[in-house]
C-alpha cells in the first residue's frame, strides 16, 4: 500500500525500466523471456505517453478493479529494452466500469500486437491480492533466473520444505527478505489456467513462487524494484546452492540456531527453520 504523494506515470515507467534492466543483468530474462505488470488504483492519465486506444476483453472478470490502471509489458518485448523506450514496450490498460473489458492505451511506436501472454496470471494475482489486502499498488514480475530454474528440475528441490531449508541458509538477508520462503508450483503449460490457479494460490502464502522447469513469479505492494529484488535474492540463494552442489556439498550454510538467532534479532516471523 502506497501513501501520497503517489508516483506519476513517468516515475512508474522509469522504475519498470530499471527493474527490467536489473533482471537482464542477472540473466533472468534471456531473449524476450519474462514480463512485468504493475497495478495502480489512483487516477492516472495515460494519454500523454499512450495516445492510441483499443477495446479489449480482460482474461477474467475483475469488478472490484473497475477504474484501476495496469502497465504491462508487450508480448515478445525484451525487458532490457523497456528502460530506453518504455511506451514502445509497454501497454496501459484501464479497467472499464463493467470489470470485464478494458481500454488498452498504446503509443504510436508500440512494438507489440498484444500484451504479454502471461497477463492472465498477472491479472489473477493482482485481483486476488488486491481483493484480499485492499492495496492501491502492486507489481508482478515473471522472470527466468537460471539457477532457481535448474534446481526446480531436481526432484528433491520440488518439495517446499527441502527447497527453502536448503536455499535460505546461505546468507542472513535471505530469511529476512523471504520469511515465508519460496513457493513451488509443479510444471504447468505456460499461460495455462492451471499455471494461473497454482500461482494465485502460492502467492497468497509467499512473495515469490517458482514455476517448475520454467522460472519464477514475484510480487510486491511497495515497488516494482522490490519485486525484482525478490527475484534476485531467491536467485542468489539458488546460486549458492548450485555452487555447493558443484563443490561436493562441502559448505555448511548457516545453522538452524544461527538462522533462529537472526530472526530473533530482526523480529522475523518464519516457520521454515
Ligand atoms: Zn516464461
Amino acid at each position: 500500500m502506497l501513501q501520497a504523494p503517489f508516483p506519476e506515470l513517468d516515475d512508474l515507467l522509469e522504475m519498470i525500466g530499471e527493474a527490467g534492466k536489473r533482471l537482464s543483468e542477472i540473466e533472468a530474462s534471456e531473449g524476450a523471456a519474462g514480463n512485468i505488470s504493475v497495478c495502480v488504483r489512483w487516477p492516472i492519465e495515460p494519454r500523454s505517453r499512450f495516445p492510441l486506444v483499443e477495446d479489449i476483453i480482460l482474461p477474467q472478470h475483475v469488478p472490484e478493479l473497475a477504474g484501476a490502471t495496469f502497465l504491462v509489458s508487450g508480448s515478445g518485448r525484451r525487458l532490457r529494452e523497456i528502460k530506453d523506450e518504455p511506451s514502445a514496450n509497454l501497454g496501459c490498460i484501464v479497467v472499464n466500469p463493467d470489470g470485464a473489458t478494458g481500454k488498452l492505451y498504446i503509443s504510436y511506436h508500440r512494438r507489440f500486437e498484444h500484451v504479454t501472454s502471461e497477463f492472465n496470471s498477472h491479472l489473477a494475482v493482482h485481483y486476488d491480492q488486491i481483493v484480499s489486502n485492499n492495496t492501491n499498488f502492486q507489481a508482478v514480475i515473471h522472470a527466468q533466473p537460471p539457477h532457481l530454474t535448474y534446481l526446480s528440475h531436481i526432484p528433491r528441490y520440488q518439495n517446499e520444505q527441502f527447497l527453502n531449508s536448503h536455499l535460505l541458509r546461505w546468507q542472513p538477508e535471505l530469511i529476512i527478505n523471504l520469511p515465508e520462503g519460496i513457493g513451488f508450483v509443479p510444471f504447468q503449460i505456460p499461460s495455462s489456467p492451471e499455471l494461473m490457479a497454482g500461482t494465485v494460490d502460492s502467492l497468497r502464502k509467499h512473495r515469490i513462487v517458482i514455476w517448475a522447469k520454467h522460472g519464477v513469479m514475484a510480487r510486491s505492494d511497495v515497488s516494482v524494484k522490490r519485486a525484482a529484488d525478490r527475484v534476485e535474492y531467491a536467485e542468489t540463494a539458488a546460486k549458492y546452492e548450485y555452487l555447493n552442489l558443484s563443490a561436493g556439498e562441502i559448505g555448511e550454510g548457516l545453522s538452524i540456531d544461527e538462522i533462529r538467532n537472526i530472526c530473533k534479532t530482526f523480529n522475523v516471523k518464519q516457520n521454515i527453520f
